[in-house]
């Protein structure tokens, strides 16, 4: 029955709902696009038979690769922590930009916003994506997929444009460079060079490879470089390894025209593309799109937003059921699509006896082979409460997961190792960045402590540092023998920041939060000034207020 119902749906797919995005797919191919499609709908839950060409446009290489994600920005919508109503003021244009009134002393007084640090302008912290391109060449063969999210990724720059060899568009930089004297510029860099087989003199581009300086130009036909990529610059190459390769001195050339430079500032289309792991729904770090997509001559673009909200509102209903909705709502929150990901086996596995067991064919260092340990050199040992109070390091945890799920849900050894290198990568950079906030947090601590103007401010400052041994211990005693667990335990500590910040139930706690907001700055003064800031007659309530807080870490 399920195999006969499975049948249909796939027949109405193919013969109806997309019969005009597979008039663009070349023939011997379609299987392969409707396997990827598949994969897609099964990620979302969403049925093959809704999937319909009014969700697809086709277009032209460049149309699909400027098509951006709706990168508006919205207005500040931060409420002022200490008069409630009072909002920030967004982004006005002029001397009230991004500020928002808040008591000061009896007072009140407009200061900077916290939140969109006076540019007015929320700060994104989600990057859902709008678009997925499926690339193919004129042939209609396929070539790859990207994901557009609103995100910019930088690109590896390369000089691939074509050499300008009018020689009047430059301008002499520097003068008298001999051969050697390549060595200290870089692959693009712009020379007039003659060389020393009299083939003849022009302008001609670096190319470094290996060691090797080439010169690229029209003139002299001489050794290549082993990559192709010169090809795109300019006829020729010519190696300079000695004098005689040359028979002047170089001279180092500028383009006059400072419009061309001007160009360059241009945004790229490519930035705000890459490349999608359809099987994770990952976006991958792409550093070269440009070649990712060298073939590519047309794209079918699918609207993902589109297709979600379809999901969301039930007007694909009909063969999708309660939980696949659920489970597309689940997608959306990060951590739920990470636990989700991992099938039960491994979800449920000792994680220890898990990495033994995978290092017997894989190199696996063991920065990940503990999860203690990582949500500890994530958060900074002793210093945890401080970090996760103000939302320090969320986004590399996030990725630091994904990487460790990655690992253990992909079935090839090349591809572990990989994950397992980013992830050991990302906790090492963050232990490096962590030994100096470590620092400030200690000396600040310490200096709040002496210039604190009463002990009742004293007092503000000792409860930080109980909230902080609070959440130390509770980091230090979770479970955690699972994949599962530390999932748990992650939710957890988005639990204590999310509630921190956001809910009424500590809303005097919040009182005092720009006190730690600071701690892991260089500036000292600061969060003394946020500490004098805070009126004596309401520190009995923050007090009472975080051993209320303390009460609900514990029970987390
Ligand atoms: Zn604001």
């Amino acid at each position: 029955m399920k195999n006969l119902k499975y049948l249909r749906l796939f027949e109405a797919f193919e013969s109806e709902t997309l019969a005009k995005v597979f008039n663009y797919v070349n023939k011997s191919q379609k299987d392969e696009f409707k396997v990827r499609l598949q994969r897609l709908c099964g990620k979302l839950g969403f049925p093959m038979s809704k999937l319909s060409d009014d969700l697809f446009q086709y277009l032209p290489f460049n149309k699909a690769l400027s098509l951006a994600a709706n990168m508006e920005d919205e207005p500040c919508d931060n409420e002022s922590d200490t008069i409630p109503g009072e909002m920030c003021s967004g982004p006005t244009g002029d001397e009230l930009q991004g500020t928002i009134m808040r008591t000061w002393g009896r007072g009140r007084r407009k200061v900077k916003c916290d939140v969109c640090k006076g540019t007015g302008i929320k700060p994104k912290t989600n990057f859902p994506i709008k678009w997925i391109k499926f690339w193919f060449d004129k042939d209609g063969k396929y070539v790859n997929t990207t994901a557009t999210d609103g995100q910019i990724r930088e690109q590896r720059t390369s000089y691939s444009g074509t050499l300008d060899d009018a020689i009047n568009n430059y301008e002499v930089e520097k003068e008298n460079i001999p051969y050697d004297g390549l060595n200290g510029y870089e692959t693009g860099d712009i020379f007039y060079f003659k060389d020393g087989s009299y083939n003849g003199e022009g302008v001609a581009v670096l190319f470094k490879e290996y060691g090797r300086n080439y010169m690229i130009q029209d003139f002299a036909p001489g050794s290549t470089p082993a990559s192709n990529d010169w090809k795109k610059i300019s006829k020729y190459a010519w190696v300079v390894a000695s004098s005689g390769d040359i028979r002047a001195p170089l001279k180092k050339l500028k383009l006059k025209n400072a419009e061309v430079e001007k160009e360059e500032e241009k945004p790229d289309p490519y930035t705000w593309n890459a490349i999608l792991d359809l099987g994770r729904m990952t976006i991958s770090k792409t550093i070269n799109l440009k070649e990712e997509l060298n073939n590519a001559n047309f794209a079918l673009v699918l609207d993902y937003v589109k297709m979600k909200k379809m999901m969301s509102s039930g007007s694909a209903s009909g063969d999708i059921t309660d939980t696949a909705i659920t489970k597309a709502k689940r997608e959306e929150s990060r951590q739920g699509a990470l636990a989700l990901k991992l099938p039960n086996d491994i979800k449920n596995a000792n994680f220890n006896r898990y990495i033994k067991q995978i290092s017997q064919n894989i190199k696996i260092t063991d920065d990940i082979s503990n999860l203690r340990r990582i949500f500890q050199r994530v958060f900074g040992f002793g210093y945890a409460g401080h970090y996760i109070l103000q939302g320090l390091n969320f986004s590399d945890m996030d990725t630091i997961f994904e990487y460790i799920l990655n690992f253990m849900t992909s079935d090839d050894d090349y591809d572990k190792e990989r994950y397992v290198n980013y992830a050991s990568r990302t906790i090492k950079e963050r232990m490096e960045a962590n030994m100096g906030y470590n620092n400030n947090i200690k000396q600040n601590l310490d200096y709040l402590l002496t210039a604190s103007p009463d002990e009742d401010h004293t007092n503000v400052v000792d409860m930080f540092m109980e909230v902080n041994k609070a959440i130390v211990k509770k980091i230090q005693d979770a479970p955690l023998e699972t994949i599962e667990d530390a999932v748990i335990l992650y939710n957890k500590i988005k639990n204590m920041r999310e509630s921190y910040r956001n809910s009424p139930l500590f809303r005097k706690c919040q009182r005092a939060s720009n006190v730690n907001y600071y701690l892991e700055a260089g500036d000292r003064d600061q969060p003394l000034r946020y500490l004098n800031n805070i009126d004596n007659s309401e520190i009995p309530g923050i007090l009472s207020n975080f051993d209320q807080y303390i009460n609900y870490i514990n029970r987390l």
